[in-house]
């Protein structure tokens, strides 16, 4: 049989986020179908009465597929919100706007008044400070302040509608990491079912363990994901690495809080932290925003996809494309096709940043190699945590597939996000070689490997009553 008729492996994979256009039992289904491997809910949009409806419609729609996939919960974090307005209002160059921490009435002076959420910013915000309204598009200037109130002076023109984002480049928001929406969204989303939560506006590493002390309160066991959205979560990086179980790489909002010229090395940064800590990293936001309105996306989309997948990230994620876009199973087509295309070029090095410590971690850094070296090759692992899987996706062995054996549905769920990694949910036999000679069988039956095919296989064996690491050489049996 020749190697073509192999199942076609795609080491990148791909995270998208539900919304109206896509939250049909229906649409589900088409989404599962086309290959995406994470669902993100995010709570900036969510109630906790959709939560639990949505987790159980995605479950469903997975069983009728007969394809699993993970759900990620998005929790909002701390955000910096301004208060609502009567109606929209037009701001000019030169004008004054006023954010108020407290109440406040509003005068005939010219002056523009709204709410702010943030009862420390005028402690926190210097004179001279850039503050951006409604995702970048408002830029203002801070002029004075007083104990309830900042004054503000517009830079660039726009329109000023109720609650919008504020972003504070530079300046140190002091607020919780979890708020009290998070908090029950967190409640919501554990009770249905999460394999993942996000936290958005990760500054330090203690933000992540206030997230991991609360999940571990509800008793749940979702990996967390850290996501870095302005200059402490940039400057933090390494602290905030070591504490979480993976990163994204927030691009909508670290795209206002940093310079927009430095996205590009600050992605980089990283993606390369992540690597050499041996963490997932996700490329989140923008990927394909043109396809929100139109059926193919740009030249210049096409090539940040291939950025990412060529810096090996180990997932893209779809936001506006999936939550609002008219075009929601093209776009995840779109990045199949340019993964498909970009993947086989790859100069495939094992990731050469890996800090290794461990000699078993080194047993896994040569068990890819090897089956590198064979060709139409793979590594079988059977994991319960999930964590030897974790390590050797984070190894980043081209066109080395890791097959990955759990017997716990959770574990199952999480091993979605890493790169090259392939999980199978299957009972362990007390016989090591019957649960051995099952995974090779299921291998064959599923079509990822051909008879005759070898396979490097990670392993515990009984030697003189210890139990010891070992990597076996197996062959899938039957005809070739
Ligand atoms: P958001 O986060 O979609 O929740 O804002 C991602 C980003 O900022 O890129
Ligand atoms: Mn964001």
């Amino acid at each position: 049989m020749s190697s073509d008729t192999r199942r076609r492996f795609r080491h990148t994979k791909i995270i998208a986020t539900i919304g109206p256009a896509t939250e049909s039992l229906e649409m589900l289904q088409e989404l599962i179908r086309s290959g995406v491997d994470i669902i993100r809910l995010n709570m900036a949009h969510g109630s906790v009465e959709w939560v639990g409806e949505i987790i159980g419609r995605i479950r469903q729609a997975s069983n009728n597929v007969g394809r699993q996939v993970a759900v990620m919960m998005d929790v909002k974090g701390p955000e910096v919100r301004t208060g609502p307005i009567p109606s929209p209002v037009e701001l000019k160059v030169g004008d004054r706007l006023q954010l108020h921490t407290g109440p406040f009435e509003s005068q005939d002076d010219g002056i523009y008044r709204v709410s702010v959420n943030y009862p420390d910013l005028p402690c926190d915000v210097e004179v001279g400070a850039t503050v951006l309204i409604d995702s970048g598009l408002l830029r203002t200037r801070v002029l004075e302040k007083t104990d309830s109130c900042v004054t503000l002076e517009i830079v660039t023109p726009g329109t000023l509608g109720s609650r919008r984002h504020i972003n504070l480049p530079g300046t140190q928001v002091n607020l919780p990491a979890l708020t009290e929406k998070d908090e029950a969204d967190l409640r919501a989303g554990v009770a249905a079912g999460l394999d993942f939560v996000a936290l958005s506006f990760v500054r330090q590493a203690a933000d992540i363990v206030t997230l991991r002390d609360f999940l571990k309160e509800l008793h749940c066991e979702a990996r967390v994901i850290a996501k870095i959205e302005d200059q402490a979560g940039v400057r933090n990086m390494t602290e905030i690495i070591r504490e979480t179980d993976g990163v994204m790489v927030a691009r909508g909002d670290l795209g206002i809080e940093i310079e927009y010229h430095k996205l590009p090395l600050v992605q980089t940064e990283l993606v390369k932290a992540c690597q050499s800590q041996g963490k997932p990293v996700i490329i989140a936001t923008h990927l394909l925003e043109s396809m929100i309105h139109s059926p193919i996306p740009t030249r210049a989309e096409i090539s940040d996809v291939c950025n990412a997948v060529r810096e090996q990230a180990d997932a893209i994620m779809l936001s506006g494309e999936t939550t609002t876009g008219s075009y929601p199973l093209e776009s995840v087509e779109v990045l199949k096709n340019i993964v498909g295309s970009i993947e086989p070029s790859i100069n495939g090095q094992i990731n050469a940043r890996i800090q290794l410590y461990t000699p078993k971690s080194k047993m896994l850094r040569s068990s890819v190699a090897l089956a590198k070296e064979i060709g139409h090759s793979g590594v079988v692992v059977f994991t319960r945590s999930g964590f030897l899987a974790y390590v050797l996706g984070a190894m980043r062995a081209g066109e080395v597939p890791i097959y990955a054996f759990t017997d716990i549905p959770n574990t199952f769920h999480q091993l979605m996000l890493p790169w090259g990694v392939e999980p199978f949910l299957m009972d362990f036999s007390d016989d090591p070689e019957q649960t051995i000679q099952n995974s090779l069988g299921q291998l064959k039956n599923k079509g990822w490997c051909k008879p005759g095919d070898w396979l490097v296989v990670i392993t515990n064996a009984l030697a003189d009553d210890k139990i010891i690491d070992t990597l076996q050489l197996r062959q899938i049996k039957g005809l070739t």
